[in-house]
């Protein structure tokens, strides 16, 4: 079934069954005002190594980490609504100083990941806050679903390799965005991918950051209201 069509479906779903609030369990439909405010976007800048620059919207803590892994997760699509809005801030952020012809494009998850829920979050997320994605092929393989349990280096020798274009992107140049940012090998090896395929890559954007990983990560962090 087309990605549109089961994400149709599940929010039509959460709609007429009865849900908890994603970010305190309060009997909500989705996730409660009091859990919304929490998702107020506070925009972090920090780099990877090689220079690529990352914006992201919220701390991967609290509300926000909960509510993305009941999307990832549990099937909560509906949270993409709400989600997407603090995405929306930062992706307007990260385009504001380029020019139009930069496009977005999404870190693809693994064929493994895709089949095991049936939806992308990331390609829903960015539909829920209205950010077109250009299609280019980029193709995720093998690792990438075990990066969970493994540190920084395995995390960058896991990865490494495993995404490809399907086509040249010569003369093309990408902002790509993925849910989020914790060592930042996966954004790495896209942005490797599509250099390889003849694009340049400009940056990156997530919906959060790791917070206990920013020191380590950033020698140019800037945190923005
Ligand atoms: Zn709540």
């Amino acid at each position: 079934m087309h990605p549109a069509i089961v994400a149709a479906a599940l929010d039509a779903l959460a709609v007429l069954v009865p849900v908890s609030c994603a970010g305190c369990g309060s009997d909500d439909r989705g996730l409660c005002s009091a859990c919304r405010s929490q998702l107020v976007p506070t925009l972090v800048e920090q780099r990877l190594d090689g220079g690529l620059s990352v914006m992201s919207a919220l701390p991967y803590d609290g509300v926000a980490r909960r509510s993305i892994l009941a999307l990832k997760e549990q099937g909560r699509t509906d949270l993409a609504r709400p989600l997407g809005r603090p995405l929306a801030v930062a992706v307007a952020a990260a385009v504001a100083a380029m020019d139009a012809t930069i496009e977005v494009v999404i870190v693809p998850a693994s064929g493994r990941s895709y089949r095991r829920r049936g939806y992308d979050p990331v390609r829903l997320l960015a539909r829920r806050a209205g950010v077109p994605i250009a299609r280019v092929g980029l193709r995720a393989g093998r690792g990438l679903a075990t990066q969970k349990t493994l540190d920084r280096e395995g995390r960058m020798a896991n990865v490494v390799g495993s995404m490809h274009a399907t086509r040249r992107l010569s003369g093309r140049r990408f902002l790509l965005l993925d849910d989020v940012v914790t060592t930042g090998s996966t954004l790495v090896e896209a942005a490797r991918a599509l250099r390889s395929a003849g694009a340049e890559v400009v940056g990156c954007v997530t919906l959060a950051y790791t917070p206990s990983r920013l020191l380590g990560l950033s020698t140019e962090t800037a945190q923005r209201q």
